[in-house]
């Protein structure tokens, strides 16, 4: 991402006049980005390159472009070519949604290919022959058909088929696109399309022409189209029930868990960014001297910074939830609310992991120290906490000490029509996890972690323990001692509380500042007087040191 040394730097003033003027008339008076009239005794202008070095662009006059200053907002990282497109994308949102009309894929390929046709298809065999016209050229190609047996059975091929071939199924899926700016960008720069998108073949006819209609994957399909790439990958269904489709498409996107994890899919996306660039540097860095904060400050381009800094905690994040400890996988995903982002089921919500063990006990901020050290601890931390989250699993939710049928919903108000509907250890495990109340003891329980480790003398840096408390290597008797901390934080008396009203009242709060009072004071919220022992780093820290 950094940027090359161009011949534009080196430009004499006068030299720089002279080519602007050139340009100036090349473009017949008009800017490379919005395409409208440049009056150079009016408008401060810009020269940049129309496709960046980094693309294989030129460094030269057929290669450089003329821009109002304002035209070319970010010098140096995006090319002019994409910022017109980027430009023209702009225009066509401000085109369909000013009258409340909204931009589609049908839309984006009315603008970018208004010459589209059906197709010609043929049968033969297991194989059907796909044929279309290409300024005037005819062009067949062929493709397996696959079958799959279902009710009904479905045949469909997967193609990149050209977009002057493709249409937009309105019916199928009205969803707006407006939000499309980064993935153009994405496209632009080359990343490939992971994922088909979905579309049918409607063979109705007898002239043996048909529509490609695509009904899913609309939001790739119009980056590339914007990106100006020619064809879009696309899986297609030949004749096939829609309504059935229809329903399918709408279970992948609510009903099917790993489709539908906006958040951890949003940390995997930002990882993925973050180990592209990330690599690249320890690839041409040195190891005993470089180190993840000499990556922000001087490697990543500046206007990246911010942007990457997010990306790097996506990717410490994902690298724990998704990772291994030695053979362990990560258990605690499976109690962990897929579908929607109030948890009915399981008992905790992505956001509470993120607001509790990931937030608190990762260091989440980059590291002075030379890479080869860091790379240690964070491998280090990022099992650690891999374990500790199986320790609470094993601790508090598995073995049917959480149970996955009773659920959540509304379990203070069934414990109060019904007690015994709710047997202790259900109702424990469930209370823990409540996010007002896990992300208060979860950070008492690192601080107790942090002395344990400490007072063994474990840390290579006397700041560690503060922020990174575990980057420290753990041995099988410290685990003993940590999961004795869970045991005394799961079996202390707070959470098993069903017979005094008033204790049962506040431990319904959602409020943090309430939660603070019972857990790290003993005290019912609005009270002066201690009615439980407080759940803090001592009373954690203690279990270990005289058993419980
Ligand atoms: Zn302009």
């Amino acid at each position: 991402m950094t940027r090359r040394q161009s011949r534009l730097d080196s430009l004499s003033k006068e030299e720089r006049q002279d080519l602007i003027r050139k340009l100036y008339d090349a473009q017949n008076k008009r800017c490379y980005v919005c395409n409208k009239d440049i009056n150079l005794s009016v408008h401060k202008v810009d020269i940049d390159h129309i496709k960046a070095l980094d693309k294989d662009g030129s460094d030269d006059e057929s290669n450089w472009g003329l821009t109002h200053d304002t035209c070319n907002r970010s010098k140096g990282t995006r090319d002019l070519q994409l910022q017109r497109i980027l430009y023209e994308f702009r225009s066509h949102v401000e085109k369909y949604t000013k009258n409340g009309g909204t931009l589609t894929l049908n839309e984006a390929l009315q603008e970018l290919t208004p010459e589209r046709k059906k197709v010609g298809y043929k049968f033969e065999d297991n194989q059907i022959k796909i044929s279309w016209t290409n300024e005037g050229v005819p062009e067949t190609e062929t493709y397996s058909l696959l079958e799959e047996p279902g009710k009904p059975p479905a045949k469909s091929f997967m193609a990149r088929i050209p977009f002057i071939c493709l249409f937009h199924d309105h019916e199928i899926n009205p969803r707006s696109i407006i939000d499309l700016e980064p993935m153009i960008e994405e496209f632009y720069k080359g990343y490939v399309q992971l994922q088909p998108s979905l579309a049918t073949l409607t063979t109705e006819g007898s002239d043996g022409k048909g529509k490609i209609l695509v009904f899913d994957g609309q939001h790739k399909a119009a980056a590339q189209l914007y990106a100006r790439r020619k064809r879009l990958f696309v899986r297609v269904f030949v004749d096939y029930n829609k309504n059935k489709l229809k329903e399918t498409n709408f279970r992948a996107h609510t009903k099917l868990a790993q489709v539908h994890f906006p958040q951890l899919i949003n940390d995997r996306v930002g990882s993925d960014l973050f180990t592209e660039e990330f690599d690249k540097f320890r690839l041409s860095s040195n190891p005993n001297k470089d180190s993840e904060k000499i990556f922000f400050q001087k490697y990543l381009d500046r206007s990246l910074k911010s942007e990457y800094i997010g990306y790097f905690k996506n990717n410490l994040r994902y690298e724990v939830l998704t990772g291994k400890a030695g053979a362990e996988d990560n258990k605690l995903l499976s109690f962990t609310e897929t579908v929607t982002s109030r948890a009915k089921k399981f008992p905790l919500s992505y956001d509470t992991l993120q607001k509790s063990f990931l937030q608190q006990m990762l260091f989440l901020r980059s590291s002075r120290e030379p890479m080869e050290v860091t790379e240690k601890f964070r491998t280090l931390e990022r099992e650690n906490l891999i374990r500790i989250m199986n320790l609470f699993v094993d601790e508090i939710l598995a073995k049917n000490r959480f149970d996955l049928n009773l659920g959540i919903f509304r379990l203070e108000e069934r414990l109060a029509n019904n007690p015994e509907s709710i047997p202790d250890k259900h109702l424990r495990a469930y209370r823990i996890c409540r996010q007002s109340a896990m992300t208060i003891w979860a950070l008492e329980f690192k601080r107790a972690i942090a002395v344990l480790l400490n007072t063994k003398q474990k840390y290579t840096d006397s700041a560690w323990p503060q922020d990174r408390p575990l980057w420290v290597e753990i041995s099988p008797q410290d685990w003993d001692q940590i999961r004795k901390m869970l045991c005394a934080i799961r079996d202390h008396k707070v959470w098993g509380e069903r017979t005094n009203p008033d204790i049962v009242n506040s431990l319904k709060s959602t409020r943090q500042k309430d939660w603070k009072e019972i857990l790290l004071k003993g005290r019912l919220p609005g009270r002066q007087e201690e009615c439980l022992p407080p759940l803090d780093q001592n009373f954690i820290f203690n279990s270990v040191q005289f058993g419980v």
